[in-house]
């Protein structure tokens, strides 16, 4: 693993140890966060459950959204559905 990524990693995680510490809930399912389930989004600074972006984007493209948006109504920032399952497929 080269060290920019290993860096990406433990900011990440970094980023998840705050969002436990302060208690932040999920905006999809309203429950906390636990170690290693966080899911940041690249194009904004949304969050939510890898489990809970996942099912949510497997529902936009079910419902035959041609795109896919940030699961928060006001953040119109697009997913990028590919990128997504790729990063929460590694573990
Ligand atoms: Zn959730
Ligand atoms: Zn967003």
């Amino acid at each position: 693993m080269d060290d920019m990524k290993k860096d990406l990693i433990s900011s990440l995680k970094e980023r998840e140890q705050v969002l436990i510490k302060l208690n932040e809930a999920c905006p999809v399912c309203m429950d906390p966060y636990t170690p290693g389930t966080a899911y940041f989004l690249t194009n904004c600074t949304h969050v939510m459950h890898k489990e809970c972006i996942k099912g949510y984007i497997t529902s936009e493209i079910d419902g035959g959204k041609p795109e896919i948006t940030c699961v928060d109504p006001k953040c119109k920032k697009l997913l990028a559905p590919e990128d997504v399952f790729r990063n929460t497929s590694d573990d």
